[in-house]
Parts: structure tokens; sequence; C-alpha cells
């Protein structure tokens, strides 16, 4: 099934039997365990992006955003 890949936006594949997600964009290959935990550290560092945490770290999501690519 398609899924969003966690890396770089575009369409990712994840296997009928969720072992594995692919992404033929950016190369991502990875089982469907370390997807997850991909997707919950990103979702953890967005929200501190967001300053649902830590109140107010604008100045920093700039730099931040740009070492995923
Ligand atoms: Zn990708």
């Amino acid at each position: 099934m398609k899924i969003k890949c966690p890396k770089c936006d575009e369409g990712a594949e994840l296997a009928s039997d969720f072992s594995v997600v692919r992404c033929e964009h950016c190369n991502l290959d990875m089982s469907y365990g370390e997807y997850v935990k991909f997707v919950a550290h990103n979702v953890a560092k967005y929200s501190d992006i967001l300053g649902d945490y830590s109140g107010s770290t604008e100045g920093e999501s700039a730099g931040t955003l740009d070492e995923w690519d």
C-alpha cells in the first residue's frame, strides 16, 4: 500500500505484510518497525519546533528542517 515517505514526503510503498517500507524517490528502505520509530521521532521533533513542549524554538526551525535534505 502507498504511504507517505517520512523522509522525502513522496509516495513510499509499504509491503502488504507490513514487513518493509520502501521509497524509490530517496532510496528509503527500512523495516516497518524502524519506520514507526522514524515517524515517531519526526513527530516529536516537529512538536518541539512548534513549541508544544519548550514554548519558543522558532529561531531553530529552519536549520533543523534543512538537515533532512
Ligand atoms: Zn522518500
